[in-house]
């Protein structure tokens, strides 16, 4: 299985999982993408930029997206699961920029709102490579979906498959579709739980028997075309066994789909999931590892139930562009603050918080980070990393050893933030949102602009 353990787990002021390192300069290598580097001053590299340099011109917060790294990413799940189907999971992070990136590197893409669908378009990105997820799509928005010709509509409620009915005869096409069942599989972080994960909002149960209920209703429908089930068994994930349980109780549901229904599902959706590492504790699988297990965990299920392997598709989001991307924050104050028992616990607050990254607030989410600007020959001290928002929940970093030097106007670089850093951020405390900074050879290009205050105040019409 694997030697992870659950987050948080404190022993006296700092989780057990957290070591001091030998070199607080030291970048620990899994966490950052694969261009980053530090010279021997101490300077935090990516995409063969010095930080401090990127960020004279575009200022602090920002989002530092390293494009060789995305497409890596991108390319490694392309290449260890060929013969599938790859969506990039947009919700994770999308922007016009990436979206070509996706579709340069051969990948498909998911959206789940008409935003992302138009971000997609924009980027010319081919609709029939398009999915679309969401388990409240609006008449209006399945409409612009349709009408768009996304190739694939995951229906996740008997009411929506009425209305894509619906709108698909008015429009005159024949509409692709998925079901998304709930194979009673929750896996997150470390842990996977097997049963009574069906009180949850997404899905058709397979369990209460209305998985295959939808399945007969699309059937019936003129207008539709069932491509095949989707199962989405959570985020983070770092072992397949997940996949084993739902995958065994999905392949199930379609054998029963073809032997009831007379209707062989000519495809199968996986979902996405697949962990990342934040901090030392994480310890993600190699793509090719997983399509491996995936793809043996499947064929095995379908040998044994006599049926063909239907062709698969998977949605990564986070494992692609999490990693490629950081934020670079401005320390601002620094703080020491006694704890009980005598520790001490410096805090460090930067120009940015949970406005740009929710993790910490919405998930108690780890992170790490390390000094960018320069390097540091002081001892290394317990820092918590706090954002400058009017909440004692904004946390960046809750726990990682800075140099104890550390000072108001060093650069601090925190590492896996691409995914759903800035397509969570918010303008909470009416921040503006940081920009995307693409790097790649030595040059630096900005896909997403900061916020400016003019665009806070275009929306409020007094
Ligand atoms: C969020 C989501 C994904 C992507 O999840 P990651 O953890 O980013 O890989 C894929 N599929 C569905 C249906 C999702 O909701």
């Amino acid at each position: 299985m694997n030697s992870h353990v659950s987050p948080g787990g404190y022993t006296g002021t700092s989780p057990h999982w957290l070591r001091e390192p030998a070199d607080v300069n030291d970048l620990v290598s899994i966490l950052w993408p694969s261009t980053a580097r530090k010279d021997d001053d101490g300077v935090l590299h990516i995409g063969g930029l010095a930080i401090p340099d990127l960020v004279a011109n575009v200022n602090t917060p920002a989002y530092v997206l390293d494009e060789a790294d995305f497409r890596e990413r991108a390319g490694a799940f392309r290449d260890a699961f060929a013969g599938y189907d790859v969506y990039y999971a947009g919700k994770a992070f999308l922007s016009v920029a990436v979206a070509q990136w996706v579709a340069e590197e051969g990948l498909s893409l998911d959206v789940c709102s008409n935003g992302e669908l138009s971000v997609a378009l924009r980027a010319g990105v081919d609709p029939r490579r398009i999915g679309y997820h969401g388990n409240n799509k609006t008449p209006m928005e399945l409409r612009r979906a349709v009408d768009a010709g996304v190739g694939r509509i995951i229906v996740d409620s008997f009411h929506e498959i009425d209305r894509v009915a619906d709108v698909a005869t008015q429009l005159g096409v024949v509409q692709g579709v998925m079901i998304r069942v709930t194979a009673g599989v929750e896996a997150h972080t470390h842990e996977f739980i097997a049963t009574a994960h069906e009180d949850q909002k997404f899905g058709f149960s397979i369990a209460s028997g209305d998985a295959f209920d939808a399945a007969s209703r699309v059937l019936a429908q003129k207008s539709l075309e069932l491509r095949g089930l989707h199962s989405h068994i959570g985020s983070q994930i770092f072992d397949t066994s997940g996949w084993e349980v739902a995958g065994r109780r999905v392949l199930a549901l379609h054998a029963r789909i073809a032997d009831e229904l007379g209707r062989v599902l000519p495809e199968l959706d996986l979902g996405g999931g697949f962990g990342i590492a934040y901090t030392t504790q994480d310890d993600p699988a190699d793509p090719a590892v997983l399509a491996a297990q995936i793809t043996k965990i499947v064929t095995g299920e379908c040998a044994a139930l006599g049926i063909d392997v239907p062709h698969l598709s998977i949605e990564p989001g986070r494992a692609i562009v999490g990693p490629a991307m950081c934020t670079i924050y401005t320390v601002g104050t620094v703080k020491q603050v006694a704890l009980d028992g005598g520790a001490i616990r410096t805090y460090v607050s930067v120009d940015g918080g949970m406005s740009d990254n929710l993790r910490p607030a919405l998930y108690d989410a780890d992170y790490s980070c390390t000094l960018a600007s320069r390097a540091s020959s002081a001892e290394p001290v317990l820092a918590r990393v706090v954002g400058k928002h009017c909440e004692s929940g904004d946390i960046v970093v809750k726990d990682e050893f800075l140099p104890g030097d550390v000072a108001p106007g060093d650069l601090l670089a925190v590492p896996a933030t691409g995914a759903y850093g800035r397509s969570m951020a918010s303008n909470y405390n009416h921040a503006l949102r940081p920009p995307v900074v693409a790097v790649k050879d030595g040059r630096a290009r900005v896909i997403v602009r900061r916020e400016t205050e003019e665009d806070l105040l275009a929306t409020d019409v007094g």
